[in-house]
């Protein structure tokens, strides 16, 4: 294993003090629970002279969940927000999602914060530096080309594997991102910017597996937000190959309303696929009818067109592609049937 580099370590106490240590070092990084980037540093993937731990913060350290609405810091802990009882409650889906992340000793340390802004992961960039340089590294650190899409000009299919994004883009969740200018709120699907189009230059707006987040300089999420809608019934579920201590093949979060034998409304969101999560667009399109062969469908369609899964994983790329397909199909029938949408494992 690769020792640590040195690296300075600050811990402010107030949010004032965090912006204000953010704005004085530009190279700077967050630290939530490390789970994520100590092992990159480790790996010399990155390597931040300064690390500044968001854990001493009370106002990031709050969950505020209700019949009516969830607001969530961005230093709660995973295991905080999988027993929160009201979480749990009303927002089901976003308990199951933090309860299936890694394994209890990562849920207990990593974040809200860093699993919203977890960095894009590949077969050929989640390794130790001598395996990166034997191999010449890739685009996403200091090569030049990528080793999965060899022809891609430039860029890069790192894929996204938060488990936590895809449960909060179904309540259509806004988040607080905090910065040298201020505070600005957006719509949480707005961060995420890895389009990743082979055949478009990578700007700020369209970003890769490289730029996938849409934060400025110096801005970092402080909170997520979202409104209960009524009737809404929702549920996240995941497939891994173990059962524990493991990023999704696929990770699927589902949110129906029923009325009568009427699907009324329908949202799903992947995550594992791409380089962002993706809410998938055109499922408002499969409502307004009974759950039949024509919804899902369209839905196979809708998973077809926007689920872009590449051979950045071990497992290839079509058949998370097709298990993302199979777990939405899973998840709507049991959630419209009205029956307990557990979380499970497929193998
Ligand atoms: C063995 C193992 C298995 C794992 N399995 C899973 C899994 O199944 N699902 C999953 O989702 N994750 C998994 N992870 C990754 C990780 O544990 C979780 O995603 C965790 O939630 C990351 O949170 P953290 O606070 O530890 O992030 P950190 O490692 O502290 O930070 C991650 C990134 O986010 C940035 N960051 C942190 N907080 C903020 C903020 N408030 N605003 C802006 N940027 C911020 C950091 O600078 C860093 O770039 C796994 C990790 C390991 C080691
Ligand atoms: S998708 Fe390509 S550029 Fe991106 S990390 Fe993998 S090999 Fe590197």
């Amino acid at each position: 294993m690769d020792a640590l580099p040195e690296f300075d370590l600050m811990r402010p106490r107030t949010l004032d003090e965090l912006i204000a240590a953010r704005t004085a070092h530009a190279g700077s990084q967050l630290l939530g629970g490390g789970t994520d980037l100590v092992v990159n540093i480790r790996r010399g993937i990155v390597a931040p002279p300064v690390l500044i731990d968001v854990n001493n913060i009370a106002e990031l350290r709050t969950i505020k969940a209700d019949a009516l609405s969830l607001e969530i810091g961005a230093a709660v802990t995973l295991t905080e927000l999988a027993a929160h009882p009201n979480v749990a409650r009303h927002y089901p889906v976003v308990a199951q999602a933090a309860d299936h992340i890694a394994g209890p000793t990562q849920r207990n340390m990593g974040t809200v914060g860093g699993n919203l802004c977890l960095d894009t992961r590949c077969i050929y960039y989640n390794q130790s530096e001598w395996w990166r340089t034997a191999n010449q590294h890739c685009l996403k650190t200091t090569g030049d080309i990528c080793h999965v899409a060899p022809k891609s000009r430039g860029v890069c299919f790192a894929t996204f594997s938060g488990d936590l994004a895809p449960a909060l883009l179904v309540l259509d969740a806004e988040i607080d991102i905090v910065g040298p200018a201020g505070r600005r709120v957006m719509p949480l699907a707005d961060l995420y910017i890895g389009h990743a189009r082979q055949d478009e230059p990578v700007t700020e707006a369209n970003g890769d597996g490289k730029y996938f987040l849409s934060l400025r300089p110096g801005e970092f999420v402080a909170a997520v937000r979202a409104k209960n809608t009524p009737g809404l019934h929702s549920a996240y579920d995941k497939i891994r190959i173990r059962r524990s201590i493991e990023y999704p093949v696929t990770g699927v979060a589902v949110a129906l309303r029923r009325e009568a034998d009427t699907l009324a409304d329908l949202r799903v969101a992947f995550t594992g696929t791409n380089p962002r999560p993706v809410r998938l667009a055109g499922t408002a399109e499969l409502c307004g009818g009974p759950l039949d062969a024509r919804v899902f469908a369209g839905l196979d369609a809708l998973v077809r067109d926007q689920i872009m899964a590449m051979k950045t994983t071990f497992t290839p790329g079509h058949y998370r592609r097709r298990v993302a397909g199979v777990l939405a199909r899973r998840l709507v029938q049991r959630l419209f049937d009205g029956g307990d949408a557990h979380s499970g494992m497929l193998t």
